[in-house]
């Protein structure tokens, strides 16, 4: 390139008539009928690169267009040297090579990996889709044989009865297990970070699974260090899930022993770790458990049940989070699962105020949930928005067994929900999601709207979908509590006594 901006090729191999259609001596002095071949839409990309390159004496790389005589269309990759000579022409010495092949295969493997990405949409919107319409039959299944359970049976009916529960109980198990994992493939998995205190969702898996470790007489143990932060910033729902499948699978391989649950912090990581005294796992089937719905041992499954689901989840869940899992296992001696979280602690918050130490002191707040026989006689005004007969007859069924005083108002969408929230001083409303006419957010939002200035209605939404948002879209609307269904009666009893 001259100073006045001029270009010639004062050299250029044969090849550049299979690349731009010209010989060498056409493009010697006058490059003009090169540059008129590019694209139109690169002309300018093409100069402000090449003129880049002179300003900063930098190499030129860059892919570009031509448009040949017969009308194809190439496209060609210039990677060249700038030299600045004195009299400041400055000359590119390098390459143009066509590379329309490799545009091709690449664009080809950017619509493949689309079309897999869409197909992947679709799979894991399918099975979102299915897993709620399994739910609402599931949903009367285990409300009804629940509620049967509770009635006078032979001792026979009751055997029968537990049967349908544990079976129903494990349906729902499997379901939810396929949803988490089709949205984690479809990397529809969101890290929701709060503040969460690690401690409290320790102790509270510890306390839902310490009747399974009694049962078996296996001694479970918590052990919190007292350098781990009162707070930190999280998933608290996925710390829970991840915690509560390494803690289950300890419980459930272990016959006999014990299984320790410690958590230490090292500089600014936590490190979790579930040790046991069980089964153990073969070593060169360690990294294999975590490939979907492989077991160690499959004719173990009857005796230890399962998905095989569990470990794949945990290691993507963990993997999200960058908190790599280790195992350390010797068949016959026991396992240890541990991963490392790192730590982000909210900044308006200081180290821990509560302590954990000795085993087993963590003093248990177990809950208090109306058990089976009991009744509360409080005159309550309740209303259920509900489409499904069955789920709404279930409903009501649990909420009359505990307050039998109850007065029950039904609506069948959005809209008669509304029209009874205006007539009745109701003291509860428990909302269905998805309806007819007017869904259960625009109802709420619509109620809402209407009490600005009055008390506040207690409103529960009753939703079969646990996809990823749904409570956040419920909190959002006005919703003050969030139950999935199947609803079990306890969860019912419990969240409407909770309110009143
Ligand atoms: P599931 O427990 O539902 O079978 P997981 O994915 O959680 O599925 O675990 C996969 C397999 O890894 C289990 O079936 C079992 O063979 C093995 N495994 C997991 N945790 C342990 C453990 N603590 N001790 C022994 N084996 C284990």
């Amino acid at each position: 390139m001259e100073q006045d901006g001029t270009f010639s090729f004062p050299y250029s191999s044969k090849g550049i008539e299979e690349i731009y259609g010209v010989q060498p001596e056409d493009v010697k002095e006058n490059i003009s009928k090169i540059l008129e071949i590019i694209y139109p839409d690169d002309v300018e990309g093409v100069f402000h690169s090449i003129s880049l390159s002179a300003d900063t004496l930098t190499p030129w790389n860059y892919e570009y267009r031509v448009v040949l005589k017969n009308g194809e269309i190439q496209w060609l990759r210039g990677l060249a040297n700038p030299i600045q000579s004195n009299d400041n022409s400055i000359l590119w010495t390098g390459l143009i090579v066509n590379i329309t092949n490799q545009k091709k295969i690449y664009e080809q493997l950017l619509l493949s990996k689309k079309e897999a990405e869409e197909a992947n949409e679709i799979k894991s919107l399918f099975l979102a889709n299915v897993s709620h319409e399994i739910r609402t039959p599931l949903n009367g299944i285990f409300g009804f044989t629940e509620l049967l359970s509770s009635t006078e049976l032979n001792s026979l009916q009751t055997e029968y009865v537990n049967h349908i529960i544990f079976s129903t109980e494990n349906l729902l198990t499997l379901i939810n297990d396929l949803l988490d994992l089709s949205k984690i493939e479809s990397d529809k998995i969101q890290l929701n970070l709060e503040d969460i205190d690690v401690s409290k969702i320790a102790q509270s898996i510890v306390q839902i699974l310490k009747l399974q470790s009694i049962e078996k007489n296996v001694d479970l143990q918590l052990l919190i260090d007292n350098s781990v932060p009162k707070t930190i910033l999280g998933d608290g729902l996925k710390l829970n899930q991840v915690i509560s499948n390494l803690l289950s699978n300890a419980i459930k391989f272990t016959d006999f022993g014990k299984i320790i649950f410690s958590i230490t912090k090292e500089s600014d990581i936590l490190v979790f770790s579930i040790e046991d005294t069980g089964i153990g796992i073969p070593s060169e089937q360690l990294n294999q458990i975590f490939q979907p719905f492989y077991q160690v041992d499959s004719s173990l499954t009857k005796k230890y049940k399962g998905t095989g689901l569990g470990l794949s989840i945990t290691k993507k869940i963990l993997d999200k989070m960058n908190a790599p899992l280790e195992i350390k296992s010797v068949v016959g001696q026991g396992s240890k699962f541990s991963f490392k979280l790192p730590i982000f602690i909210p900044e308006h918050q200081t180290r821990i105020t509560e302590l954990i130490s000795a085993p087993f002191n963590v003093n248990f707040d177990v809950k208090k949930h109306p058990r089976h026989n009991e009744t509360n006689p409080k005159r309550i005004k309740i209303l259920i928005a509900e489409d499904n007969e069955l789920n709404l007859s279930f409903a009501k069924r649990a909420i009359l067994k505990y307050f039998p005083m109850a007065e029950i108002f039904e609506a069948g969408n959005g809209l008669q929900a509304l029209e009874i929230f205006k007539k009745e001083d109701l003291d509860l409303i428990l909302m269905d999601i998805q309806m007819p006419i007017m869904d259960g957010y625009m109802a709420t939002k619509e109620i809402r709207q209407l009490e600005k200035s009055g008390k506040r209605i207690p409103i529960v939404s009753l939703s079969a979908g646990a996809n990823v948002g749904d409570r956040e879209k419920g909190i959002k609307a006005g919703m003050d509590e969030y139950l999935t269904k199947p609803i079990h009666i306890r969860d019912l009893q419990e969240t409407i006594e909770a309110f009143l």
